[in-house]
């Protein structure tokens, strides 16, 4: 192909064509760029004439954010396609198949999921899915047991991380996630009717230790390989269906930094749901399906976890050693909360926020939901430490409502 340069939709369609087996040399190809635009465009390629279609994913050099721009490496398209070609081998049908992966142009090629909906979305419309958490939590297991050192000999680990360095995305996680909403930087976006909170957020040293503490094992802690940003805008949907997209944030860190961002997404969805229920009713109804679907996450991931390990362990010492299994999950646990309470934190006061709280039209509702999401979140973050039981985390969740 050809020298990097974004492509238009022309140019896309043009190397459509010449993937092998899937449209007609003379078929009339439709593309149309459906990205948010702000890393990566994404076109969608189809011959109205078969309904066939494809994905074509290419990064951008550079990050496009409230005006400004910052470069931003191509490699993370490798990172990109790799990462989901592996997790498609580990956990089969949770990820769209990938095509075509190209070095050159940073364009990754792979199945069209336009059939689902983004979660985000479908939870905001008051969607229910009853797969999703044995669908995710199956992602979890298997890509998370796979590529740590339980379920992979270390050797062949350390290798396999040279691949998923990630250096310039993980500093950005660390900056917008560790960093910029616990003090006044300028990147925060946040609005004025909630500045006392986003004060105390700045002046709470308590918090600040376990944040930091937080942030050390978010540097230092390679655990396995995550997905690295598996928030709900990351899924695909549909009641039978779930995809996970989009891991260019692939690194290897601690597990329970992806747990923790699929309880987050579904926590922030709990506090805005007085912007997307009609009644009162609706939300409490709608609010004991999304704590429902939290515990499930959390007890079928650890119960497909534990089952992996006692099958496939490759240490036998430890996985032997008394009391070291419980050891182990309790400090997933610890993780997985105070990871999504940093999450819940950052998509209020930090650059990138969620649509579920945004995009509550009545200001006075949206700041309901913003202190809510806030309350949890730190919550989640200043008990990390001490969480022995997700029902300990629910019930945290239902005071603060
Ligand atoms: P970014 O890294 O820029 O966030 P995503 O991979 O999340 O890019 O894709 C952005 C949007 O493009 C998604 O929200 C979705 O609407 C669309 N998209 C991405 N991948 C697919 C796919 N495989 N099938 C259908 N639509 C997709
Ligand atoms: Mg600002
Ligand atoms: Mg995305
Ligand atoms: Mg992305």
């Amino acid at each position: 192909m050809s020298t990097y340069h974004p492509l238009s939709e022309a140019e896309a369609i043009e190397i459509a064509r010449t993937l092998e087996g899937v449209f007609a040399p003379d078929a009339k190809l439709v593309s149309r760029e459906i990205g948010d635009g702000n890393l990566n465009l994404v076109f969608h390629i189809s011959d109205p004439a078969t309904g066939r279609s494809i994905i074509m994913k290419q990064a951008l050099p550079y990050a496009k954010v409230v005006g400004e721009s910052w470069p931003l490496t191509l490699d993370r398209a490798r990172i990109e396609s790799e990462a989901l070609m592996l997790e498609g081998k580990l956990a089969p049908g949770l990820v769209p198949t990938v095509y075509l992966y190209d070095k050159e142009l940073a364009l990754t090629v792979m199945e069209d999921l336009s059939d689902h909906v983004i979660m985000r979305q479908g939870l905001m419309n008051g969607g229910r899915y009853p797969q999703f958490a044995e669908h995710i939590s199956t992602f979890l297991a298997q890509t998370l047991f796979f590529t740590s050192d339980l379920g992979h000999n270390q050797q062949e680990k350390k290798l396999r991380s040279a691949g998923f360095i990630n250096p310039e995305l993980c500093k950005i996680t660390e900056d917008l996630i560790f960093d910029h909403p616990f003090t006044d930087a300028d990147t925060n976006n946040f609005e004025p009717a909630i500045r006392d909170e986003a004060e105390a957020l700045w002046n709470d040293g308590a918090l600040h230790l376990e944040v930091a503490l937080l942030r050390e094992k978010f540097l230092t802690h390679s655990q396995a390989l995550l997905h690295g940003d598996l928030h709900t805008g990351s899924i695909f949907i549909t009641p039978e269906s779930t995809k996970v997209i989009d891991p260019e944030f692939a690194y290897f860190g601690p597990m329970g930094f992806d747990i923790g961002a699929v309880i987050a997404n579904l926590l922030l969805n709990f506090a805005a749901r007085e912007g997307w229920d009609k009644t009162a009713a609706d939300r409490d109804a709608y609010r004991a399906y999304l704590l429902k679907t939290v515990r499930d996450v959390w007890t079928k991931f650890e119960a497909k976890f534990i089952a992996l390990w006692n099958e496939h362990g490759v240490d036998r010492l430890a996985a032997a050693a008394p009391g070291y299994k419980e050891n182990y999950m309790r400090r997933l646990l610890q993780d997985t909360v105070g990871f999504a309470g940093c999450k819940m934190v950052r998509r209020i006061v930090g650059l990138a926020h969620v649509a579920d709280i945004d995009k509550i039209q009545d200001a006075a509702v949206r700041e309901r939901a913003q202190r809510l999401a806030l309350e949890i979140g730190k919550t989640l973050i200043k008990t990390n430490r001490s969480a022995f039981s997700i029902n300990q985390l629910i019930d945290a969740v239902e005071t603060a409502a």
